[in-house]
């Protein structure tokens, strides 16, 4: 009779399944590793590492012990009606911080030197100092969202001098960041930030949180930074808030729609900086050591760190 390992299970779009293969037949040697789509014997298969599954594909594993995600946000996942009661663990950081600190202090410094009007006037050969500089203590950016990623980006950006405000569900004491929570706290948080940083995971709470009303609470000469979910903002709301000039610009790398339609006049929109869902990109071996690690404490009986909270949604 031929030995028969458990399973390790991957389904990814994107992701060159050879980089995962190599890592978990070295480092996990007792398991075999299998595309979850290819697999036959389907009762073998205990974890599983997956990104956008179909719906319904975890459910045909009986004997799945956890799910793996590869990324922060599990919303996608949590959409799945038939998803079997299992723990699902994320990804926390791995990479993904530091990268999305680049990404908004990019953002801030772009707003605050005002580059995108030294870009328009390269384009006319305009030789044009632009005299009026708004002292960064006076420039304060805000980051809703204060977990694995936007911690890092809040310290990250406080280190460089500007004033930083936070806001999470719970209340929180961090050194150097003003913190908010609730709806009262974003009223305030809201009137304060002269940049806006999306980096809040999409439930049911966050879901077109960015809407009309919101962008109203902002203020004429402030910004919007959307690195954590398309679903939370309503991009006609923000055209609008725009064109109206309730606010000055955003930078958005997630969208209602991915790939942002050709005919989504936020390509050309005059004020907005488009990018292609690229903020915060897994790094396979990060990934790969926070995921081989909390295999290695399930199979010895431990709690996994990073486990999702199913009812509150992340
Ligand atoms: P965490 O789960 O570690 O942190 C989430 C934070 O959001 C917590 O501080 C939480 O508050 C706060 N929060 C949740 N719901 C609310 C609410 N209703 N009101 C106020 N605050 C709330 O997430 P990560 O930092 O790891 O990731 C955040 C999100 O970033 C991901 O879910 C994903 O959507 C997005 N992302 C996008 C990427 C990209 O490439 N564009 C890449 C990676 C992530 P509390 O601490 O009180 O619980």
């Amino acid at each position: 009779m031929p030995e028969v390992h458990p399973v390790i299970g991957f389904y990814s779009p994107s992701e060159d399944e050879v980089i995962w293969k190599t890592r978990i037949e070295r480092d996990l040697p007792a398991f075999q590793f299998e595309l979850l789509e290819y697999v036959e014997e389907k009762q073998f298969v205990k974890y599983a590492l997956v990104w956008s599954p179909p719906n319904g594909l975890l459910n045909t594993f009986e004997n799945l012990k956890a799910v793996f995600v590869l990324g922060a946000g599990v919303d996608a996942l949590l959409r799945d009606p038939n998803l079997p009661s299992i723990p699902i663990v994320r990804l926390e950081d791995a990479g993904m911080a530091q990268q999305m600190a680049h990404y908004v202090i990019y953002g801030v410094l772009r707003f605050q030197r005002r580059f995108e009007e030294y870009e328009d006037f390269q384009i006319i050969k305009q030789w044009k100092p632009l005299v009026h500089i708004e002292p960064i203590e006076q420039f304060s950016v805000g980051v809703m969202g204060l977990g694995a990623i936007g911690l890092v980006v809040a310290e990250q950006v406080s280190r460089l001098g500007f004033p930083v405000l936070g806001w999470s569900t719970s209340p929180k004491e961090i050194d150097g960041i003003r913190t908010f929570y609730g709806e009262d706290g974003l009223v305030r948080f809201l009137a304060e930030a002269r940049v806006v940083v999306d980096l809040l995971p999409l439930t049911a709470a966050t879901e077109k949180l960015i809407n009309r009303k919101f962008l109203n609470r902002m203020s004429a000469d402030s910004f919007l930074i959307n690195i954590g979910r398309g679903a939370h903002l309503l991009e006609d709301d923000l055209l609008e808030a725009l064109e109206q000039r309730v606010i000055a610009g955003a930078m958005l790398d997630v969208f209602e729609q991915e790939p942002l339609p050709l005919e989504n006049p936020l390509w050309n929109h005059p004020k907005v900086i488009v990018t292609p869902h690229v903020s915060g990109i897994t790094m396979p071996q990060v990934a790969l050591d926070q995921i081989i690690s909390n295999i290695k404490l399930l199979e010895s009986g431990g709690t996994p760190k990073a486990l999702v909270d199913r009812k509150k949604g992340y």
